[in-house]
């Protein structure tokens, strides 16, 4: 690829809150300078002018999930537990070519929206395969987004993993229900590892990592063998922890303790793992994570959309936890927007008492967007930053946009004003993936015409999996609001179980 330099824009650096006129040099993928405008460039460096264009890091979304592409806008008053039941109509009878198109859609919304890296917990029926993984890399490579993708797993279905859930199903649907069980726990574990033996060298672009969904949804044996595949092969591990309170209190009738205590004896706490949500974390659980060096991947979008709550972000920085921010999956979120998902964690933090201490700062929600997602990712030091030795992950702000005038505050407006309209142009890795509003590695069109196409097949397919919802939604619905009643004494900020 060679050089390249970027001349005449304003670069933010989120840390001091300035937007300086500075040119940027680029080699290859990497970015070697940053310096006063006239920034001294080999004479063959490829020119991209950008005047009149605020220049920051590419977001980091630390939170998503690629098979949710293809179901956004399916449902609405949706709880948690409803989303997991609805999983079949969602994402049933998916084949290859869907697995593949999903992820490139939501590739797609990200870098229109301004994001450069995603942390994708995919799922694949009945288990994660060698060709899955690979499409979904595939997709990534294709679009030019980076991403760790990691195959969402466990040994336990939604019924098996809730007390008492699989009892109230009526007899007439309880065979349905049994078809719903997951592989066993060892062939998972052995397809993951079949499909990372061969991963390709290059972990720059898209690079793997392990996924044990829900903490009670996986048997201590299946979260060690994830643990140990993620040591093995020196990967990430990403769990929902916490998300809804339902999720909370059956931690404590299955374990006795928290989730977070639970995985903190197993030992499978660490620098590389990330807790999804973590909206019902008592103060302990934070210490707990901050001590060991973990990431939360907090997505207040989704924690609203599914009622699950809103979580205590001051609380996870106090304890020195890594905070990234998400936006969920799409059948839940339903946008992969994170100027969005930024904002939010601003309004979020605030609405929740009057105490402007514990209210994140908007430089505090860039940085969880930007630097906090690559510790997430494990990507620190490569990403999140426009600084020399940083991979060239840039985007483009048109500065003449309504978002940006007059421009007051550059931190203040990239958090409360821009909401992604005013992105003219990303570059991932020194390639220009959008440029004039346009994206330029795939056939928009065309992509329009698989998932119009997919969305018809798979309607279709799934016919009876929507019928199946039907009849489980009220057998949900009325089972599991009641785990929630047990006493979980809540504080004004973040939540004490007693
Ligand atoms: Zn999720």
């Amino acid at each position: 690829m060679g050089y390249a330099v970027v001349r005449g824009g304003l670069v933010l650096d989120i840390r001091s809150g300035t937007a300086a006129p500075a040119d940027i040099l680029i080699e290859d993928d990497t970015i070697r300078a940053v310096g006063p405008p006239g920034l001294a460039a080999p004479a063959e460096a490829h020119e991209i002018a950008a005047a009149r264009r605020l220049i920051h890091p590419g977001l980091v979304n630390a939170h998503t999930h690629s098979h949710g592409n293809l179901a956004k806008g399916m449902g609405d008053r949706w709880t948690l537990e409803l989303l997991l039941t609805a999983a079949p109509w969602l994402g049933g009878n998916r084949g290859a070519e869907d697995i593949r198109l999903s992820a490139q859609i939501g590739a797609v919304e990200m870098v229109l929206k301004g994001c450069t890296a995603c942390y994708d917990l995919f799922f694949e029926w009945p288990m994660p395969s060698r060709d899955g993984m690979a499409l979904v890399a595939d997709a990534y490579a294709e679009v030019g987004l980076r991403a760790v993708i990691a195959p969402m797993v466990a040994d336990r279905s939604f019924f098996e993993a809730i007390p008492g859930l699989a009892d109230a199903v009526p007899t007439a649907l309880q065979e349905r229900v049994a078809a719903l069980r997951l592989a066993p726990g060892e062939t998972t574990l052995a397809a993951i590892r079949a499909a990372l033996r061969d991963w390709p060298p290059d972990r720059e672009q898209v690079r793997p990592a392990v996924a044990p969904t829900i903490p009670h949804h996986c048997s201590d044996d299946f979260i060690l063998g994830c643990a140990a595949l993620a040591r093995d092969f020196d990967l990430g591990l990403h769990s929902h922890v916490a998300e809804s309170k339902v999720q909370a209190m059956t931690g404590i009738r299955v374990y006795g303790k928290t989730q977070t205590a639970h995985l903190d004896r197993l030992g499978v706490l660490g620098p590389r793992f990330t807790v999804a949500h973590g909206v019902w974390l008592d103060a302990d659980d934070m210490a707990r994570l901050g001590d060991r060096g973990a990431s939360v991947a907090h997505n207040p979008g989704s924690n609203m959309r599914l009622g699950s709550g809103l979580a205590d972000a001051r609380g996870m920085l106090d304890a020195r936890v890594n905070l990234a921010i998400g936006t969920d999956g799409a059948s839940c979120a339903d946008n992969q927007n994170m100027y969005e998902a930024m904002r939010l964690a601003s309004f979020v933090s605030k609405v929740q008492g009057p105490e402007r201490r514990r209210w994140l700062s908007t430089r505090e929600a860039a940085l969880a967007a930007t630097e906090g997602g690559a510790r997430a990712l494990g990507l620190d030091g490569r990403i999140g930053r426009i600084a020399p030795g940083f991979k060239a992950d840039l985007v483009f702000l048109d500065l003449d946009h309504p978002n940006w005038l007059p421009l007051n505050d550059p931190v203040n407006q990239l958090v409360h004003c821009e909401d992604g309209t005013a992105v003219d142009s990303v570059m991932i890795g020194g390639r220009m993936v959008v440029a004039n509003r346009r994206v330029l590695t795939v056939d928009l069109a065309r992509l329009r015409e698989r998932a119009e196409a997919a969305r018809e097949r798979l309607a279709a397919l799934n016919a009876d999996n929507r019928l199946l919802y039907d009849a489980l939604e009220p057998i949900v619905d009325s089972h599991c609001p009641g785990l929630a009643r047990l006493p979980y004494h809540v504080h004004r900020y973040g939540a004490r179980l007693e």
